[in-house]
């Protein structure tokens, strides 16, 4: 998520090949197939000059727990140059909708791509010249934080997962805020991401001050729930080296994934205590 990019309009040649039909294709098939626990919506199209484009909303419900099921919102590509968290969540659904069994007492709203103009351009920011993660709560006029706040507002979610690509880091990291909880989410998701990529080292992490790959401070206006929300949520942005190869990537981001399932299943039960 660094702000460091030197243009951030200018796309990386590398990526230019992956766009939101591409990369959400076999979603797509998988959702028309009967028995699929996947379905796929839209928050909403929206226009950017002639270009139309549409927000990619998919929900993944696992089979019902004794209790209302926790509500968790994953999140990628709301900087266009960062394809791999996009294709993860895309192989994170797929994955789950093999084998539900990490999902049960989820249900799981997945966005995998939140700045589609930008993606299709390979730039960071919107086609607006924005960059989408400065802008939440803002009072923002952008149509993509628009739908995404609203989302946020209306679905109170239990948990968000931001996935993000740092071409300057030299290992997978995550950003932890709100519910206390979290860092105890964060950890096992990294220790799960290091089966596949270095961990960051040191004591400062994108400007921040880190502990153990963590930073327990962020910036201003990034996508987080409404603040005002309660029980807060458990909100991990997790960062991946967007130096390292993609597929590495996108499966350190699935497997923290199924980390952070599995470590806040014992913390369902007390549900509203937290
Ligand atoms: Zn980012």
């Amino acid at each position: 998520m660094p702000t460091r990019s030197p243009s951030p309009n200018v796309a990386r040649s590398a990526i230019q090949a992956w766009t939101a039909e591409t990369l959400l294709a076999p979603l797509r098939e998988r959702c028309a197939r009967p028995g699929t626990r996947l379905r796929q919506t839209s928050l909403g199209m929206f226009h950017h000059g002639s270009d139309r484009c549409e927000l990619p909303h998919f929900v993944l419900r696992g089979t019902r727990g004794q209790d209302a099921p926790v509500r968790l919102g994953l999140f990628a590509a709301i900087h266009g140059d960062e394809p791999e968290g996009a294709a993860a969540l895309r192989d994170f659904l797929l994955a789950l909708d093999d084998d539900p069994a990490p999902a049960q007492g989820y249900e799981i709203h997945a966005y995998p791509v939140c700045n589609p103009g930008g993606l299709a351009r390979g730039t960071r920011h919107s086609p607006a010249g924005c960059d989408l993660n400065r802008e939440f709560w803002r009072g923002s006029a952008q149509p993509e934080v628009r739908l995404l706040e609203r989302e946020l507002a209306i679905r109170r979610f239990d948990g968000l997962v931001s996935l993000h690509g740092d071409d300057t880091a030299d290992g997978a990291y995550a950003f932890v805020r709100g519910a206390t909880l979290t860092e105890a989410l964060a950890k096992p998701a990294l220790a799960a991401a290091a089966r596949f990529l270095p961990l960051a080292t040191g004591a400062t992490i994108d400007g921040f001050p880190a502990r153990e790959s963590l930073i327990l401070r962020c910036y201003e206006g990034i996508l987080c729930p409404p603040a005002e929300l309660r029980p807060m949520p458990f909100e991990i942005i997790f960062e991946t080296p967007q130096t390292l190869p993609a597929p590495l990537q996108s499966a350190a981001a699935v497997a923290a994934l199924h980390a952070i399932l599995s470590a806040y299943r014992p913390f369902i039960a007390y549900g509203q205590d937290l």
